[in-house]
């Protein structure tokens, strides 16, 4: 979180305690700082302020035009006649609510990608049916960065009258949305991941489009989403997309180049390492690296204690065993997947720091490497000894 939307948030806890839904003054003040903060929002994506549903966060944004949209539908033979499109490759946030679907009745079909991430446009126009009713897709991979042309999907999805939803967290910040140049309907976005405070995003929803709201009891958010909203949230958020409006293409430009830097250093340095996604596909930020023959939550462990904080699959599933479900998609191995880190740029990470990892990471690796090959002589003998 930068200086200023910190200093933001601080000044805003002592000056903003009224509840923005309150008639009373305190009430009013509040409800204008929360329109501001749509307003900025509403100007760093090109949107218009009435389209942005204030949501917890991204999460919450998928499971409300999932859910929305199937609401619709409300009996079992209607299910059987609705069919949904994605990925293997999406997010958590929008798989689990598409098995749950699937589960309820609806029909579902999930494409692959191929093996640099991408989809492939005949698969998924085969996939697309009369009952078509939504396609959800991640605009940019949250573990390999690997950015869709979503344009150009949403053309082929318009076409045929279908909804397109798309999951545009991590794409947004990284470079220009240019969302008033091709038909999307659903826009679902994380305050966390463009420097806001954590517990805030929002649902874009074009005007016309119907959604059933998931939560009722309220009439904010123009009934599309009841419950008062996160203040503080959306003030961070605001104030972080007017940071984003002016910094956006510079930061992603230093980015670029030392995610670049870091790849050199990477690939010259290790043996059998492979970078999943293409440079030019992929996300400024975001470099994900197989280092063949190591367990990447050993090296993740060994990273964190020399102080860099890398990750394995999404942060919803660390700590869990389960190899990454985007890298079993792009048809890597359960070893390769499990071998595999992700490392993020944000603001303020520099040369100086990039050039450390690059210098900790080779001894990391060639430590696990030996230690797990003295553990392949050595564990047979003990187990069956
Ligand atoms: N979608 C993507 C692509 C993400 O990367 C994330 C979070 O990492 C989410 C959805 C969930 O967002 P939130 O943490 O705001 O619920």
């Amino acid at each position: 979180m930068s200086d200023r939307v910190q200093e933001i948030l601080a000044r805003s806890a002592r000056e903003f305690y009224g509840n923005p839904s309150s008639a009373h003054a305190d009430g009013a003040r509040a409800r204008a700082a929360l329109e501001t903060a749509r307003a900025q929002i509403a100007d760093f994506l090109q949107v218009a302020t009435s389209q942005i549903v204030f949501t917890s966060g991204a999460t919450e944004a998928n499971n409300l035009v999932l859910h929305g949209v199937a609401e619709h539908f409300s009996t079992k033979a209607k299910r059987s006649g609705v069919h949904f499109v994605t990925t293997r490759a999406e997010h958590p946030s929008v798989l689990a609510p598409i098995a749950h679907l699937e589960a309820q009745g609806f029909l579902v079909t999930q494409i692959g990608v191929n093996e640099n991430g991408c989809i492939d446009f005949a698969e998924f126009e085969a996939a697309l049916r009369p009952e078509t009713k939504l396609v959800t897709l991640l605009w940019a991979n949250n573990e390999t960065g690997v950015v869709q042309d979503l344009p150009k999907i949403a053309a082929l999805v318009r076409a045929r009258g279908i909804l397109l939803h798309v999951d545009a967290v991590q794409a947004a910040g990284k470079f220009d949305l240019k969302l008033e140049q091709w038909p999307w309907d659903f826009l679902s976005f994380s305050g966390h991941k463009l420097g806001a405070p954590t517990g805030i995003g929002c649902l874009v929803i074009r005007a016309g489009v119907e959604l059933l709201p998931q939560l009722r009891g309220g009439t904010q958010e123009r009934r599309r989403r009841a419950g008062t909203e996160n203040l503080l949230g959306a003030i961070g958020f605001g104030a972080a997309c007017e940071r984003l409006r002016q910094e956006q293409e510079v930061e992603t430009r230093i980015w670029y180049a030392l995610r670049e830097s870091l790849w050199q250093s990477i690939h010259t340095q290790i043996c059998d390492v492979r970078r999943n996604g293409l440079s030019h596909e992929t996300l400024s930020n975001t470099l994900s690296v197989t280092f063949l023959g190591v367990d990447g939550s050993v090296l993740l462990e060994a990273l964190d204690l020399e102080g860099v904080s890398a990750s394995s699959g999404s942060a919803c599933s660390s700590g869990s065993s389960e190899p990454s479900h985007v890298l079993r998609a792009m048809g890597r191995s359960v070893e390769e997947a499990r071998a595999t880190l992700r490392f993020s740029l944000g603001p303020g990470v520099d040369v100086k720091q990039i050039a450390q990892v690059g210098e900790i990471l080779p001894k990391l690796v060639m430590r696990i490497r030996n230690s797990m090959l003295c553990h392949q002589v050595v564990l047979p003998v003990v187990s069956h000894g």
